[in-house]
């Protein structure tokens, strides 16, 4: 080819970060160089913090496809180390660019990793074998991405696989014993850090030493005697520890080791009531293994589709009816996976439901099952007659009273009080992903991994890398990721001014950009148009920036029904005058300029008398005043209700006061 030259740099590189693997995604350089053979390579620099220095980033990354020959525009590396920064730089590369000594043409994008889970446990050694025990021991993990708290160890007999118990412990050995003689056991081992679970190391096989025949005649009473023993013992102290520590999951501390934690399945569920926690699917090895779990199979031919009601990321959502045996037929939403799938697509795609399977609550959509024996793989849920809380909303401007806007805040209080008490964090709570039907009853729906974010239209891009909806996301998740339960109170009250705004965009047509930054300097929504101040106030509990100052769910839902039980409690509106729309109320703490010193304020409300004790216990300004708790009133000596009541309200009018400094949008 006459005339040609190597590429430009590819464009408009982007990332998106999802724990240890980051995606990059770019469009072909704006000059091919007169070729058609443009491929990319990937270069990975890990880099300092501190220093700014980067290095090479070693064999352990993996690149998929690969690193170089790149003939698509986006790559994926995975094995990253957690929270470090790389720089990846992407360079187009033809048939001449050996030819040219000059500059490399590359585009260059910089991340930071997440916290991820340990790897799985790689060496597992056998140690002593008895004829009923065996004891191993194993190796950390490779990347244990942080401190590792504990290990659970699983086992079976082998081919026995739905009757296993679980071990856990805080060192590297363990001695699982009341095994068979000569008989094979399974181990799997897995490492817990603050991120979770990681995978379950590869099964190893191991086999008790058998019952010699002379041992076996000569010591036939004592493992019959040993075994009573044991049994008598163990039985005597499950039920002390169940009556001495009150604990309603039912294991047993194991006897030889305090960190030991010991527990038996039978087919694979623990059946006591009480302690239920929230199962990350991702812990299972085999996704497929979870699905069955949580998630009844369903025969094709039980299910009517009717008619498309949605569109989902994977396929339709339809409507239609499901018929089982014995029971008549009912009204389900139906969501299919549509032709053509990857694994990884039905692997997600199966994830939301392995996640709703484990939920059971009025406010939770609730699981029908799954198809998965035949195609198209489905998902069948209840159906809810009204869709999707923000349209229905939209739809019904002004329609409702304040007790039924309120009826539809508390259902999914609680149904995210349910979710947090199961340790599950959903991070994409909007009214777009609250299901309301017939009887005005909302559900909280919408569940997945990594994938509930990559759906959402309103999900952003964030400088992090991550994909995060920018409007419903509290701070510290947007700049760190730290998306807990606390984070999901944040996101309700933006639920709760959506609800109280028949569906109005939070923070109307402000870029994301500019709504981070409005957030950060203290700025919060301004009350909707006819809403008691109880529930603004609400509101900006649930925004406040210390993350541990927010309300709890329960909180929330015990706020709620109170408000229900006394509506003539909701009768107080916001005041018109000061509710200005189209401007941000600045959510700055007491004292912003309403009071000079905490002397003046007590005094002006009648409590002088108290200012010694404030200033005596540290509330000597108004900013520390804002803090100031109920609890910590009585513990000053406050003990007159009428008191407390009347240091409380002033607080509280004091922190809904729209102060000057609003900024228009
Ligand atoms: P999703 O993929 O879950 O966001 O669903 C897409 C759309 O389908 C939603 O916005 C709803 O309008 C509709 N939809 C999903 N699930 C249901 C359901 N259980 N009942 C009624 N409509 C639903």
């Amino acid at each position: 080819m006459a005339c040609t030259r190597p590429p430009s740099a590819p464009r408009s590189a982007i990332s998106n970060v999802n724990e240890t693997s980051v995606f990059l995604e770019w469009i072909p350089p704006a000059d091919t160089g007169g070729r058609k053979d443009v491929s990319y390579y990937i270069a990975c620099k890990k880099c300092n913090s501190h220093s700014g220095l980067c290095e090479a980033c070693g064999g352990h990354v993996r690149y998929l496809p690969q690193q170089t020959g790149l003939k698509n525009t986006s790559v994926m590396m995975v094995d990253l180390l957690a929270h470090t920064n790389y720089t990846f730089e992407i360079e187009a590369v033809n048939g001449v660019s050996d030819q040219n000594p000059g500059a490399r043409q590359f585009v260059s994008v910089n991340v930071t990793t997440n916290q991820a889970a340990p790897s799985p446990v790689s060496s597992v050694k056998k140690g002593k074998i008895t004829k009923n025990s065996i004891s191993l021991s194993w190796q950390e993990p490779d990347r244990p991405n942080g401190i590792i708290l504990e290990y659970e160890i699983k086992y079976f007999e082998k081919d026995q696989e739905t009757s296993y118990t679980i071990i856990k412990s805080k060192e590297t050995t363990i001695t699982a014993d009341g095994l068979k003689p000569g008989s094979a056991y399974v181990f799997q081992i897995r490492a817990r850090t603050a991120a979770g679970y990681g995978g379950f190391s590869r099964r190893f096989e191991f086999e008790t030493s058998p019952v010699s025949v002379a041992a076996s005649r000569d010591q036939s009473q004592i493992p019959i005697i040993v075994v009573s023993v044991t049994v008598g013992v163990i039985l005597l102290a499950v039920v002390i520890g169940f009556l001495l520590s009150g604990r309603r999951c039912g294991y047993s501390k194991a006897k030889q080791d305090p960190e030991e934690e010991k527990m038996h399945f039978h087919n694979g569920h623990i059946k006591l009531p009480g302690v239920r926690t929230y199962i990350d699917p991702h812990t299972y090895e085999d996704p497929n293994q979870a699905v069955h779990e949580f998630a009844k199979e369903i025969e094709a031919s039980c299910i009517t589709i009717e008619r498309v009601i949605g569109a989902g990321e994977f396929g339709e959502v339809c409507s239609g009816r499901l018929k089982l045996q014995g029971k008549r037929e009912f009204p389900v939403a139906i969501k299919t996976l549509k032709v053509g799938y990857t694994e990884k697509q039905r692997r997600d795609f199966l994830g939301e439901a392995s996640i709703m399977g484990q939920f059971d609550h009025p406010n939770i959509i609730h699981l029908e099952g799954v198809v998965t024996k035949s195609k198209p793989v489905m998902i069948v849920t209840e159906y809810m007659e009204n869709g999707s809380l923000d349209t229905f909303l939209k739809k019904n401007d002004g329609q409702f009273t304040v007790i039924q806007l309120v009826g539809m805040l508390r259902g999914i209080a609680s149904g995210m009080k349910y979710l947090s008490d199961m340790g599950y964090v959903h991070r994409d709570l909007a009214a777009r992903n609250i299901l309301i039907n017939s009887n005005l009853v909302c559900k909280v729906s919408d569940f997945g991994l990594s994938r509930v974010l990559e759906d959402d239209p309103e999900a952003a891009y964030t400088t992090r890398g991550g994909k995060i909806p920018i409007r419903w996301t509290a701070p510290e998740a947007i700049a760190f990721r730290k998306f807990t339960s606390a984070s999901d109170v944040w996101s309700y009250g933006i639920v709760m001014w959506e609800v109280m705004s028949y569906g109005e965009r939070p923070y109307w047509e402000m870029t994301n950009q500019d709504v981070i930054k409005a957030v950060e300097e203290g700025y919060r929504l301004p009350s909707p148009m006819d809403c008691p101040a109880a529930l603004y106030q609400l509101m900006l509990d649930c925004w406040q920036k210390d993350r541990n100052s927010r309300p709890k769910f329960d909180e929330i839902v015990s706020m709620l029904d109170k408000l229900i039980r006394n509506p003539s409690s909701l009768k107080t509106l916001v005041n018109a005058s000061s509710r200005v729309s189209n401007l941000l109320v600045e959510h700055s703490p007491v004292g912003s300029g309403a009071y000079r010193s905490v002397g003046e304020w007590l005094e002006a409300i009648k409590m002088g008398r108290y200012t010694e004790i404030f200033m005596e216990n540290g509330y000597s300004s108004m900013d520390a005043v804002a803090q100031v708790t109920l609890e910590d009133l009585r513990r000053l000596g406050v003990t007159l209700v009428g008191h407390q009541k009347k240091i409380m309200n002033s607080l509280q009018e004091m922190k809904v006061q729209l102060v000057n400094g609003m900024v228009p949008l």
